[in-house]
């Protein structure tokens, strides 16, 4: 049973929606934030605590205070483009607060106190993979700052499970809804194309159109972290929808949604997105998880885009 939580990165997509999900249960939901976090989607119920990931003892030490059943660490730097500039925070935030955090936990399952942890991991962990599908057994080999960090940290959660401490890594491949923030591609689309079709934008600046991700659905991600924490036993799961698409098929599915046609003539692309390595073809083979948690996608590719233009459509 769990019955009462902390949720690093509440205020984030995931947080938000996984926030709602433990509140939906009964669960009290206590969030960490930072203090220029945007809580616009925090939904009421959740009791936020002011702090950085970064700041070790403080975690700890709000850990030990509340006594929460389930850690979710969601607390990231999110951005594998921003990981590029900015290297050295990226391992803070993504390795080391996470590995901070797990031994914290693992200090109170020494003390007897249960307490399951449940990681988001991602598919940038596996770098421009040669086999396609991935899944679990798959090799970390990361390519970008992002990935090397997240790397580091689920390394960390298969060791404080072999030590005994109750604690999944859930691979998460893109997963995408009205709260994305702009920074990745997907909102960045449909925000634009919005624009577009409203007439108050002309062009859609863009980088690398051929790179393929598997998108899924937000929402369905934050099941899927429920059911991990929920499980008996814990363990590493991919969680995806196992169905690859270019950026450019995005793209043409927003302007589709949005009933806008021709829409070469509005999309330009400029080098300066480009990423120095940028993983071709990441898709996720979901068969663990499907078996182990019982979870499936809920949403089709053509779902989640035209959920997402018609939430920026307004
Ligand atoms: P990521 O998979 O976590 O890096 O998520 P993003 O949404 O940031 O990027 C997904 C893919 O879209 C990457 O391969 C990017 O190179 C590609 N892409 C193409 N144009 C853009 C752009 O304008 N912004 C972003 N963020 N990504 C872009």
């Amino acid at each position: 049973m769990i019955s009462r939580a902390l949720v690093t990165g509440v205020a984030g997509q995931d947080g938000t929606y996984l926030a709602e999900l433990l509140l939906a249960d009964g669960v009290e939901v206590h969030g960490l934030v930072r203090p220029d976090d945007d809580t616009a989607y925090v939904p009421d119920g959740v009791v936020l605590h002011a702090g950085d990931v970064t700041d070790h003892e403080s975690t700890r030490t709000l850990l030990h205070e509340l006594g929460p059943d389930l850690v979710v660490n969601l607390a990231a730097m999110s951005s594998v483009a921003r990981s590029w500039s900015e290297p050295e925070l990226s391992w803070a935030v993504n390795a080391e607060a996470a590995i901070a955090l797990l031994e914290a936990a693992e200090e109170m399952a020494d003390a007897g106190h249960q307490i399951r942890f449940v990681q988001a991991s991602s598919a940038e962990l596996f770098g421009s993979p040669a086999v396609s599908p991935q899944d679990e057994s798959t090799p970390l080999a990361p390519t970008n700052p992002y990935g090397e960090a997240k790397a580091a940290a689920h390394r960390g959660v298969g060791e404080a499970r072999a030590r005994g401490l109750h604690a999944s890594s859930l691979i998460l491949y893109n997963h995408e809804s009205p709260r994305r923030p702009p920074a990745f591609v997907t909102r960045k689309i449909t925000a634009g194309v919005a624009a577009i079709a409203r007439g108050r934008e002309t062009e859609l600046v863009l980088g690398n159109l051929d790179a393929r991700r598997d998108w899924g659905w937000a929402p369905d991600y934050a099941d899927a972290l429920l059911r991990a924490a929920h499980a008996e036993t814990p363990d590493d799961y991919v969680i995806a929808t196992g169905v690859s698409h270019t950026v450019r098929d995005f793209v043409a599915a927003a302007f589709a949604a949005a009933g806008v046609d021709a829409w070469e003539q509005y999309v330009r692309v400029d080098p300066a997105f480009f990423r120095p390595t940028d993983a071709t073809e990441l898709v996720g083979d979901a068969s663990r998880a499907r078996r182990g948690l019982g979870w499936a996608p809920t949403r089709t590719f053509e779902q989640v885009v035209a959920a997402m233009v018609a939430a920026d459509l307004g």
